[in-house]
């Protein structure tokens, strides 16, 4: 065995069915960062199966990407660079996202009928046009449907704190989103929609007629200690052969840095994943992984190509099975443990691991 992601699609097709009953409206499943490193190609095709009416993406390049691989249905990209080709997603049936008159009008310069959906700012201060702006771009894209440039196939925006319900960003965002599809007033677009894995879940009113599952699709929680359990299942195993087990005395310091040292004697195993492979070294000491049924703690630094943990005396053979994580039905952490291991959000420990491992789809 080599190392590996295993990643079960089954799950996916689980969650996404899960979300949309949930919600009962449309569902656009998100996968851009490779499928947040399950897979962008195979997560899709997944989701589709499970009968996402849309996919999101944020690149121009994903979703050229994702039509090369023979998806035909409702696609959303919402991250254009300059220098991006509107013409090449306009031609390949990508809604593609503006935020600004400038953009409005590069997309009419291509001279292609577009769809267009229009994504307003309405607290996130990131992308997106902002409410200063908005009567403006509206103004301009009421004025590109009469003349046949794009039909205005979406209005939407994005939450800053989905993930804590109580924040007063919550309201605000939804009260300035309506706000500005009343201000819209004329644009019938297809599709409105706001929530986000955390939003759909725990907030109905932002569902509008969409919502855009990202994370939940994967199985992961998306708002730690606030979702109820629905039952969605973590798609991603990440597993690895133990290459060696051996005694170390006590005052035997432990990788790079002796950063823990033995204060007994105890066995040490070897397992052949690192930062390189998106093992993040913010675990170091802290994560734990399962081996033989019992789950072991990572001893002193990640390394870029190995982490050493404590076996606590016991001497499993080369070759014996390492489980960093995975849904957590077999005593194995997952990827929110590694996540409060290494001071971070699940998202990042599955869109980071990756590289030199195999990705198996089960
Ligand atoms: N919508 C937009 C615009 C996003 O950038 C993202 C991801 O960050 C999502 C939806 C999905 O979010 P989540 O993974 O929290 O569901």
């Amino acid at each position: 065995m080599s190392p590996e992601i295993v990643v079960d699609l089954a799950s996916i097709r689980h969650n996404v069915r899960t979300l949309r009953e949930l919600t009962g409206v449309a569902s656009m499943t998100v996968v851009k960062a490779d499928g947040y490193g399950h897979g962008m190609v195979e997560v899709a095709r997944a989701a589709r199966e499970a009968g996402s009416e849309w996919i999101g993406v944020a690149t121009v390049d994903e979703a050229l990407r994702l039509r090369a691989s023979g998806d035909r249905g409702r696609l959303l990209c919402w991250l254009t660079v300059p220098g991006d080709d509107w013409a090449a997603a306009i031609d390949a049936d990508i809604d593609v996202t503006a935020y600004t008159v400038a953009e409005l009008d590069a997309i009419a310069a291509t001279g292609r009928p577009a769809r267009v959906q229009l994504k307003v700012d309405t607290g996130l201060s990131r992308g997106g046009a902002t409410l200063e702006s908005w009567p403006e771009v509206v103004a301009r894209a009421r004025r590109g449907e009469a003349d046949g440039s794009w039909r205005i196939t979406g209005i939407w925006s994005h939450f800053a704190a989905s993930d804590e319900p109580g924040h007063p960003a919550n309201d605000a965002q939804e009260h300035a989103f309506r706000h500005a599809l009343e201000l819209a007033e004329g644009l019938e677009p297809e599709v409105r929609h706001l929530a986000n894995s955390a939003a759909g879940i725990l907030r109905p009113s932002s569902r509008f007629d969409l919502v855009r599952f990202g994370i939940a699709s994967y199985g992961l929680d998306p708002a730690p200690g606030e979702t109820p359990d629905l039952g969605l299942v973590p798609a991603m195993t990440v597993r690895a052969p133990l290459v060696s087990a051996k005694r170390i005395a006590a005052g035997a310091g432990v990788s790079y840095g002796h950063t823990w040292v033995a204060d007994t004697p105890t066995t040490v195993g070897l397992v052949p994943l690192g930062y390189g492979d998106g093992v993040p070294r913010h675990a170091s000491n802290a994560a734990h992984v399962l081996v033989e049924g019992k789950q072991r703690v990572m001893r002193g630094r990640v390394c870029m190509d190995q982490f050493v943990v404590d076996l606590d005396g016991e001497l499993p053979e080369p070759g014996t099975e390492v489980v960093l994580f995975g849904p957590g039905t077999h005593g194995e952490p997952t990827a929110q443990d590694w996540a409060e291991a290494a001071g971070t959000i699940s998202y990042e420990i599955v869109t980071r691991i990756g590289g030199r491992p195999t990705r198996r789809y089960v």
